[in-house]
């Protein structure tokens, strides 16, 4: 079994780069992915989110930054094994030295070391507490945004009340014939801007104090049934199809049995080395945490930089820092 340098841990934005950066500087990459597409969570949640903060681009689809990422990565050629989740971690001594075993759903993997880039672990959407709801899950009920044309011309109805139901309902917006917004308080947990951008569309309707009691059809999604809990009134909306928008429970999984120091659902780390409390262990992105973190693609980048400039020395004592990387010999146009 081939001993690797690094072996990066979750193909999201974060771990990509990571993978990019190590084999930019000529360590051996392996990258272990659970599900069986890269990209992380927004690819997989949202694939035509548009994104205005990542450095060089004004604007650009989660699907078409996790292909860049891909492309960037694959010009290094590491391995990729996808749909394998990394279950165990263990120590070994191998002929050159320490080493770990990654035990996971499919084999075993050696590396020197383990670059976390895992998220928020598996994520779990919230489902919608309607009746019915499991029985049109993909039959009209999504919980993960299909293509936005799905909803060309279409009545939709979208739940919840904070970013991820405010950021569907005004992306589908522009396709659908009408979306209507339905949450059981009168106050949102989004963004100014899209609250206003909400209120100044033709086709939205917002209803507050409003609960989706039952989710009604044949075969598919035909109409839900609301309740006004303010007035108390039940009215039968007919829709074509339905947006659980309610979020998604992140679950760390098996990340919290690796002997890691762990703040809630995240790795502690130190911001100077990305390296975790176990030698060897560095993490980055969603999944690390430190005073003042914050969660965003274009944070979790600046952390690959430090972490593969330590790993490369802790790979190679005699090696400090980062070169640029017009100055790495291995790399052809
Ligand atoms: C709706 C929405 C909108 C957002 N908008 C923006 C935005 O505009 N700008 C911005 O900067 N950020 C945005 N974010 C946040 C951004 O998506 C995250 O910061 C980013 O995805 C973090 O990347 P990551 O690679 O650290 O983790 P993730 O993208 O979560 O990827 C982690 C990967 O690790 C895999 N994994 C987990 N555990 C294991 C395991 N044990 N074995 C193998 N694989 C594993 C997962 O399957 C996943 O693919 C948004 C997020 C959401 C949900």
């Amino acid at each position: 079994m081939e001993l690797y340098d690094v072996t990066v841990v979750g193909g999201g934005p974060v771990g990509l780069f990571g993978a990019t950066m190590a084999g930019l500087h000529g360590m051996r990459v392996k990258m272990i992915e659970s599900l069986p597409e890269l990209g992380g969570q927004l690819y997989t949640l949202y694939p035509e989110k548009p994104i205005y903060d990542v450095a060089g681009f004004p604007s650009i689809l989660a699907k078409d930054l996790a292909a860049a990422l891909v492309t960037q990565m694959m010009r290094f050629t590491p391995t990729v094994c996808m749909e394998e989740s990394v279950l165990a971690v263990n120590e070994a001594q191998g002929e050159g030295g320490s080493e770990f075993i990654l035990t996971t759903s499919k084999g075993t993997h050696r590396t020197r070391t383990v670059l976390i880039a895992a998220g928020l672990g598996s994520f779990v959407p919230r489902k919608i507490p309607a009746l019915n709801a499991d029985k049109f899950e993909d039959k009209g009920l999504h919980y993960l945004v299909p293509a936005l044309t799905h909803f060309a011309g279409r009545q939709v109805a979208v739940i919840g009340g904070g970013d991820t139901a405010v950021d569907w309902t005004l992306a589908v917006a522009p396709y659908a014939r009408a979306v209507h917004l339905i949450h059981r308080r009168d106050q949102f947990r989004a963004h100014e801007d899209s609250l206003r951008q909400l209120r100044d569309a033709d086709n939205i309707s917002v209803y507050t104090f409003t609960e989706v009691k039952e989710i009604v059809g044949q075969e598919r999604v035909e109409a839900v049934r609301l309740v006004d809990t303010d007035k108390d009134t039940e009215v039968m909306l007919p829709v074509d199809a339905v947006i659980g928008g309610l979020g998604f429970v992140p679950n760390l999984g098996p990340v919290k049995t690796w002997g890691l120091n762990l703040k809630g659902s995240s790795i502690e780390v130190s911001l100077a080395s990305m390296e975790t409390n176990r030698q060897g262990f560095y993490a980055v992105g969603d999944v690390a945490t430190y005073d003042g973190k914050v969660k965003l693609i274009a944070t979790g980048f600046g952390e690959v930089g430090i972490a593969i400039a330590r790993i490369r020395s802790y790979l190679h004592p005699d090696l400090k820092g980062l070169p640029h990387s017009t100055n790495v010999k291995s790399l052809k146009n």
